[in-house]
């Protein structure tokens, strides 16, 4: 039986315990595959000083303790069956508009980030929903649709304070605890400790501009094959999303999403062969502020169940590649959740490419596009649908292997990846296991797939 009145005597922050007032909604999962884990307690921490408390006590009494940002991880791991550190009231951003040096807590979230960068006018590279919490994104990489231009959200961290699994309080930066500022670059969310705060350097927004366009299903293979060349020979100030999926009930959709940090008309032309190539059904290519932006490209989804696996690869996919993936999809097995099945290719490189894959513990510095399969499915589907859905992807993930790297991207978390150690950190493995070996021995920090 454990004593929760003895932790609520070390903190200021709310605990609470199944059954209670706002319980569910502080330890449900984004990704309702894994919502059937139930924690004992969430403890809502009202400062750093609750964290360290928190950690020392679950030691202590053995109880298995997990950090949890935005919630928004893919596989669930923000969730466990013992007590839940809900970080969200570390939520403060503080801007020094001299430096232009921004502080966050380790529970904030892109909305919140985005609501007081947009006072200053000053940005750095945030992904594309207002939910994600700034410490699962930052300590996997993070990448947004200005990182070809600008890095990873983790190339724009300078510092962040982070508690150990001894309670040490520690500030990390390029001088002081050099190795866990590595590994806070890439490593992973919840491995080495609890962030509750990092510090980033940004700077002033730029107008840019944005495009949206659609084609009908029979393009989807042309539009592939020369939407890849056209990334491939893109100014680094230009990103996409280039995506095929379908849905139940549905015609399958053929999709780029991008940003360009230029003016419309540039875009439109960098556009050209694309748009030559098979004409679109829509074709929204448009100026924007920064901030409308931001807002377009948010990512909408239709919530539910869903698994993602990801590639990478540093050049086009060949035209039997893309054959495979078109053919996939066309075979989708089928669900009842409406964000279907599919692939799709971010672009990366640039920016990302410019810093070397030794010099953060994010690895993936020689990669032009992160390939994305995934599927979803509404939690009442019969079991043998999600069966079906995940064989599928299992399927098309060992298919894609003849053409794209094993690398996979440790924020797009793969429960289902057998040599996830190697895929998600490549030659930066050996120098992570040392890191935590050294400050947590005893694995206070652990899930399926932390390091
Ligand atoms: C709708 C959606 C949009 C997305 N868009 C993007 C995108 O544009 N770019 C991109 O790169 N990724 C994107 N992702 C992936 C996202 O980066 C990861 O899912 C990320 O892990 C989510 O972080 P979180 O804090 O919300 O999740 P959580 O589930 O709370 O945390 C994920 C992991 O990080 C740990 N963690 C969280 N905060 C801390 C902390 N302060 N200290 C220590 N450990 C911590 C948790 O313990 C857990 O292991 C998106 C995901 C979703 C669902």
């Amino acid at each position: 039986m454990i004593d929760w009145a003895d932790l609520r005597g070390l903190v200021e922050g709310r605990l609470r315990l199944p059954g209670d007032d706002g319980f569910g909604e502080r330890t449900r999962a984004h990704n309702e595959r894994y919502r059937h884990v139930r924690p004992a307690a969430v403890l809502s921490v009202a400062s750093a000083a609750d964290v360290t408390a928190a950690i020392g006590w679950a030691r202590r009494r053995r109880v298995p303790i997990v950090a949890r940002g935005g919630g928004h991880g893919y596989a669930g791991t923000s969730v466990n069956t013992g007590l839940v550190l809900d970080l969200q009231g570390l939520d403060e951003v503080r801007v020094d508009p001299v430096t232009e040096l921004v502080t966050v807590g380790g529970g904030a979230r892109t909305k919140g980030i985005h609501d007081v960068l947009r006072k200053y006018g000053l940005m750095f590279p945030l992904g594309n929903s207002d939910d994600v919490g700034i410490g699962g994104l930052v300590l996997g990489g993070g990448v947004a649709a200005s990182s070809r231009a600008l890095g990873l959200t983790c190339d724009a961290l300078v510092e962040t304070e982070l508690v150990l699994a001894d309670g040490s309080v520690l500030t990390c930066n390029e001088t002081q605890n050099a190795d866990l500022f590595w590994a806070c670059r890439g490593g992973g969310g919840g491995a080495f400790g609890v962030n509750t705060s990092f510090t980033f350097q940004a700077r002033p927004v730029m107008d840019v501009s944005t495009c949206l366009l659609l084609w009908h299903w029979e393009h989807a293979a042309d539009v592939l094959t020369v939407m890849q060349g056209v990334m491939r020979d893109a100014p680094d100030r230009f990103a996409a999303r280039i995506g095929i999926s379908r849905s139940s009930g549905q015609d399958g959709v053929v999709s780029v999403v991008g940003q360009h940090l230029g003016p419309a008309a540039e875009l439109r032309e960098l556009l050209s062969p694309a748009l030559a190539a098979a004409r679109p059904h829509r074709a929204d290519i448009a100026d924007r502020t920064y901030w409308d932006a931001v807002e377009y490209l948010h990512h909408a989804s239709a919530g539910g169940a869903f698994a993602v696996r990801t590639r990478t690869t540093p050049a086009p996919l060949p035209g039997d590649a893309v054959r495979t993936l078109v053919t996939a999809v066309e075979k989708w097995p089928g669900s009842g959740n409406a964000d279907g099945g599919g692939a799709a290719l971010f672009t990366w490189g640039g920016a990302i490419n410019r810093v070397g894959a030794a010099d953060t513990a994010f690895p993936h510095r020689d990669v032009l596009f992160l390939l994305s399969l995934d599927t979803a499915w509404d939690p009442g589907d019969p079991p043998e649908t999600v069966r079906a859905n995940l064989d599928w992807l299992a399927r098309l993930h060992r298919d894609m292997g003849e053409f794209a790297a094993d690398a996979s991207y440790v924020n797009f978390a793969d429960p289902d990846l057998a040599d996830w150690r190697s895929a998600y950190y490549g030659p930066n493995l050996a120098r992570l296991t040392e890191i935590k070996r050294r400050h947590d021995p005893d694995r206070v920090f652990d899930s399926p797939q932390a390091i």
